[in-house]
């Protein structure tokens, strides 16, 4: 298994290819975001560590290059804890991230996970009845007919559809889509699933977004009631 590890603070990247390197992986690492890239382009690694602010180009162009040609899994590192960060990441193609300072464990458990998982398939559609998602494009159809959604109504779409016929808790999909917590408050999420709705149900006589009353929220093309 190999790591390409892409982070300027040198301490850091230092650290992280000891600790991976103990544990069992070949480390590669870049200081710098344009070696980083030409690396990540040029070589063939399981998963990528990819820090966001980095000298000569920052993580997200980084991934954006990376994405046109290559599906390696990337653990991306962002220094605020941001959730425009972390959706901006995930919408790039993002498969995970971790906020600084992080404990090792976490990261080492997060590789673990990338790498057992592997690059997805490169066209990955999710089909819910006559919804479609294009989940590398971001493009959802239904009957054919085009739906644009905003990158956060996409990742709760995506969210939902890979789970489909599942119920999530208001909380579980405020912490994937937010990653916040809102016990206290989930009108957050009421208000996404009803613009959410409004975009791929409202015109459409099988409403695929179904409530379950005090527990959550499911996608599923069999109606349940
Ligand atoms: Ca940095």
């Amino acid at each position: 298994m190999r790591i390409l590890v892409i982070e300027d603070e040198e301490k850091t990247s230092a650290y992280l290819k000891k600790g991976l390197e103990e544990s069992g992986y070949a480390v590669d690492v870049a200081n710098d975001g344009a070696d980083g890239l030409i690396l990540a382009l040029e070589e063939k690694y399981d998963v990528i560590v990819l820090d966001v602010m980095l000298p000569t180009m920052d993580g997200w162009a980084i991934l954006k290059t990376l994405r046109a040609s290559k599906a390696t899994p990337v653990l991306f590192l962002t220094a605020r804890d941001d959730v425009n960060d972390r959706v901006r990441g995930l919408e790039l193609g993002g498969d995970d991230y971790l906020v600084k300072p992080f404990a090792f464990v976490e990261l080492l458990a997060r590789v673990r996970t990338l790498a057992r998982r592997g690059p997805p398939r490169e066209s990955e559609l999710i089909k819910v009845g006559d919804l479609e998602i294009d989940v590398n494009r971001r493009k959802v159809r239904r009957e054919g007919k085009r739906i644009d959604l905003t990158p956060r109504e996409f990742a709760l779409l995506r969210l939902l559809a890979r789970k489909q016929g599942e119920v999530l808790s208001r909380t579980q999909i405020a912490s994937y889509v937010w990653d916040m917590n809102f016990d206290s408050d989930t009108n957050v999420v009421e208000v996404a699933i009803r613009r959410l709705r409004a975009k791929v149900d409202d015109d459409f006589s099988v409403k695929l977004i179904q409530t379950v009353r005090g527990v959550g929220y499911v996608i599923d093309s069999k109606v349940t009631d």
